[in-house]
């Protein structure tokens, strides 16, 4: 399909998000409205890469469904400058919609790092982001993100999309002081999507409803993922 064609599909699926209040702020549209989801997903799936759908990616992993993603973005509400750590790249798709508002243009501090448990995946998530120009401002890294992270104290805004048998005190420790994370937390069938506010070293969590990620693998979770 023709590139113009994308970018019309896409148009459509940010109108029909932000009819269906997904999309509230103007930069979160902003973002949806520049990144080519089609460039995310595996080739053969492209024509499908703008229906409100989750799409399989490799290992059996998949890329969240655009309204989740929307959802999860206001719920973060990050400014520009903000430093985002994601865990669990996927496609890169999310990391370069949070890229997209953090880091507009090449200027500036924002950032966002995201770790990926497949080395597989982590290579695809690269190459989707470098050909959608966001290699600059994301940093893929091969990484467990199930537990203690060998990361300083450094980040404003957190990002989990796998499920998590319990809340990421990981990713909240290399929060700063009035940070924001959101992260899916429950059992493998349902989880709840929550979102933990860090104020005055004390962290103050909200639910949000249930949600359905693929679960979090990896030492932290005790599920014997090794690294293969
Ligand atoms: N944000 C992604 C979708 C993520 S799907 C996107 O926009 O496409 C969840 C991802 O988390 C999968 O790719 C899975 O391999 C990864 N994952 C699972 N456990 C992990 C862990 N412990 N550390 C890092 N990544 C993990």
């Amino acid at each position: 399909m023709p590139q113009e064609n994308y970018a019309e599909q896409r148009r459509l699926l940010v109108e029909k998000l932000s009819r269906e209040g997904y999309i509230k702020s103007p930069s979160i549209k902003r973002a949806f409205l520049k990144v080519p989801r089609h460039m995310f997903v595996p080739p053969r799936l492209r024509d499908a890469a703008y229906l409100d759908t989750p799409l399989p990616t490799l290992k059996g992993q998949t890329i969240s469904a655009p309204h989740m993603c929307a959802l999860m973005c206001e719920l973060l509400s990050p400014r520009q400058g903000d430093k985002i750590l994601e865990i669990g790249t996927g496609s890169g798709y999310h990391a370069a919609l949070c890229a997209e508002v953090v880091a507009p243009s090449l200027l500036g501090d924002g950032l966002v790092v995201t770790l990926e448990l497949e080395p597989e995946l982590a290579r695809f998530a690269w190459k989707n982001l470098k050909e959608a120009g966001y290699g600059a401002k994301v940093h893929v890294i091969i990484a467990d993100g199930s537990f203690t992270l060998p990361l300083r104290k450094a980040f404003t805004r957190g990002l989990v999309t796998a499920a998590c048998p319990r809340d990421p005190q990981n990713l909240l420790e290399v929060l700063l002081d009035g940070s924001i994370a959101v992260a899916p937390v429950g059992s493998y069938y349902l989880q709840e999507l929550i979102v933990f506010r860090k104020t005055n070293g004390i962290t103050i969590k909200e639910r949000k409803g249930p949600v359905l990620f693929v679960p979090l693998r990896g030492v932290g979770t005790g599920d014997g993922h090794s690294h293969s």
